[in-house]
């Protein structure tokens, strides 16, 4: 109602451009109001608490710091008030009538430097107070500031074209809002609505927000804290409540930042693997804050995938409260906090395995395969990611891990190589004969054993300047070992190997003889670019019309009597030289994994059989 002492405003034209976007299309989620207007509050009364400390003049009547809402279902309204500093008249038009401050005025500027059009800027700037108008068709603002002398004001709007102060009765210090909400807005009068609001947005604001005079945000930003103030029991009481931790938490890491962005962060680790118990992926569990209001629960790009098992906070000061979820990937801050925080999680990792190897071991074995996700996904850290694998190798004890800092450490003097083989499990990787030739010239090699250390392989493909090679293939050099065997002469080692390219065919690529072989005759090995036997598996499940080639490569054993006894047989029994030559191939792509009919070989064994006991 107008009075003779209400003073009329027109709002600045580009506040009326403001606020329609605010009303017709800035927020998907217009839930936010109450966090944008709580944060004005709680700032408003952290300035108090400045002043307290730093002037002398600032009186202090004794109000709690703290702020109170109401919801009232009859007049279809919502009313906040608060303690702080207030405003005075001028504060008035300027803070909620012009675009004087900074939030506001960069988001119009960009506007216009994008040529009059909002989209893509949208929800990239703060509007806050605006944003009561996307629940009510008129707001009132009373206040009184601090200042001494200071009026008591009513402001009202219907947020289209201006607004109106006037003079009311002596008010105390702060700022009280009232939202007379919009028809479709009317589910906001109601206590239960807003206090799950406060828990879903403003849990963590350091001032008590009050309901029917009961405290609604209980827990402390611990983040924000010293670490020296929090015990392990606060911290595990942070992980379950806050961040809905079902168990206890392994690691965390808590810590703060200035540069090259304010951070403030707290991440735990679980204590299960929740993938692991067959629940399919899970979401992201790190919440994203701006000053302890919760700006995204679950943030889009905060973090790499990888990394969606840890949970905890991330608070930024440097975010805009109001970055929406759309734009939040293509933020280059949210970038940034992503780049840093990662790196810090994996440093983490990196200290806590050095410190307690036999900890580390049990938390590898639950979380291992989000390490190896990383490494094939996230190129920028699959090198760090790289130093937290954990294996077996032919120089561990069985059951026993090492890292390929480890190995690396190592190496024999010129080993520009890290030689693996991919298998089942230890007995079944020891039992072939790929592995002997490394055994007898003393080179490690590493037992990779999870199905899908294959693509972890080749995603690394070298670390630390050594690549990674399979013992498997063709084309490792080795060196010569000496052998109290006698061997056959080079001359009937060209013969026989003729002799088996000839029988074998089109089966094999080549034949030779070879340095690798100490107790097995014969080794198929595969080209470095083929299909390894857990990706052929795999096709064969997928498809069954799969059909592959295969083409390997073989390499005898000169030393080995069963090769010396084919080059005498050869001449002397042609028919049993030809079968024993088709059974070594056969034997020797069992050994690879690589056979696939064995209709055939049992036909050819019983013709061998036959022969032998004749
Ligand atoms: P921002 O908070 O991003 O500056 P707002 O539109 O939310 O933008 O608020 C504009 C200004 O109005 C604030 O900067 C502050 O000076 C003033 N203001 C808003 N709410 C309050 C309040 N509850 N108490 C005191 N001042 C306030």
């Amino acid at each position: 109602m107008s009075t003779a002492t209400t003073e009329k405003h027109v709002f600045q034209a580009e506040i009326q451009q403001l606020l329609d976007l605010v009303v017709h299309s800035l927020y998907t989620d217009k839930d936010i109001f109450l966090r944008e207007l709580i944060s004005n509050a709680s700032d408003s009364m952290e300035k108090v608490r400045h002043l307290e400390g730093t002037e002398k003049h600032f009186k202090d009547a004794g109000e709690e710091l703290q702020i109170t809402l109401e919801a009232n279902k009859d007049a279809g309204t919502v009313t906040l008030t608060d303690r702080g500093i207030g405003m005075t008249r001028e504060e008035l038009i300027e803070n909620l009538g012009t675009i004087a401050h900074s939030g506001t005025k960069a988001f119009l500027e960009q506007i216009k430097a994008n040529g009059g059009s909002s989209s893509g800027l949208i929800g990239q700037f703060g509007v806050g107070f605006y944003s009561a108008f996307m629940v009510a068709d008129k707001v009132e603002v009373f206040s009184r500031s601090w200042k001494e002398d200071a009026e008591s004001l009513r402001w009202e709007s219907d947020g289209k074209t201006g607004y109106e102060i006037e003079p009311v009765d002596e008010l105390p210090r702060g700022v009280k809002i009232v939202l007379h909400l919009n028809e479709a807005s009317k589910e906001f009068a109601d206590d239960f609505r807003i206090k799950g609001l406060i828990q879903r947005y403003s849990n963590f604001v350091g001032f008590p927000i009050l309901i029917e005079g009961k405290r609604v945000n209980e827990v402390e930003a611990l983040w924000l804290k010293n670490k020296s103030e929090i015990t392990d029991e606060e911290y595990k009481a942070f992980y379950q409540f806050a961040c809905k931790g079902f168990d206890d938490p392994t690691y965390r890491l808590h810590f703060s930042a200035d540069a090259p962005i304010t951070i403030n962060a707290l991440i735990f680790t679980p204590g299960e693997n929740p993938e692991k118990t067959g629940f399919g992926k899970v979401d992201g569990g790190v919440a994203l804050y701006c000053k302890k209001v919760l700006i995204d629960p679950e943030p889009k790009g905060l973090l790499p995938e990888w990394l969606r098992f840890v949970k905890g906070v991330v608070d930024s000061a440097d975010l805009p409260l109001n970055i929406s979820r759309e734009t939040m990937q293509d933020s280059a801050l949210v970038r940034k906090l992503n780049g840093v925080i990662t790196k810090r999680i994996i440093k983490m990792f990196e200290k806590e395995a050095s410190a307690d190897p036999a900890k580390y071991r049990d938390f590898y074995k639950k979380f291992e395969r989000f390490f190896k996700e990383g490494i094939a996904t996230d190129y920028s850290n699959k090198d760090a990611l790289a130093k937290l694998l954990r294996f077996e190798t032919s120089m561990t004890e069985a059951g026993e891990v090492c890292s390929l800092t480890d190995y690396a450490g190592r190496v024999k003097d010129g080993q520009d190589k890290i030689y693996y083989l991919i298998g089942s499990n230890r007995d079944q990787i020891e039992s072939g004969p790929y592995i002997e030739a490394f055994k007898a010239r003393g080179l490690e090699v590493i037992y990779f054993m999870d199905a899908v250390d294959e693509y972890v392989v080749d995603s690394l493909g070298e670390f630390e300047g050594k690549k990674l090679v399979s013992v498997r293939h063709a084309g490792v050099e080795l060196d010569d070992v000496d052998s109290d065997a006698d061997g056959l002469s080079e001359e009937q080692v060209n013969a026989l190997c003729e002799f088996l390219k000839t029988e074998l065919g089109e089966k094999v690529t080549k034949v030779s003889s070879g340095k690798r072989l100490v107790e097995s005759p014969v080794i198929a090995l595969v080209p470095e670019d083929g299909m390894s036997p857990q990706v052929r598996q795999m096709m064969k499940a997928m498809d069954e019309n799969f059909k592959d080639e295969v083409k390997v490569e073989l390499e005898i054993n000169p030393r080995h009597a069963l090769i010396k006894k084919l080059s005498e047989t050869r001449e002397s029994h042609p028919e049993v030289a030809k079968l024993v030559a088709a059974q070594m191939l056969d034997n020797a792509l069992i050994s690879a994994g690589l056979l696939d009919d064995a209709r055939e070989m049992i036909r050819r064994m019983n013709a061998l059989m036959e022969k032998a006991m004749q």
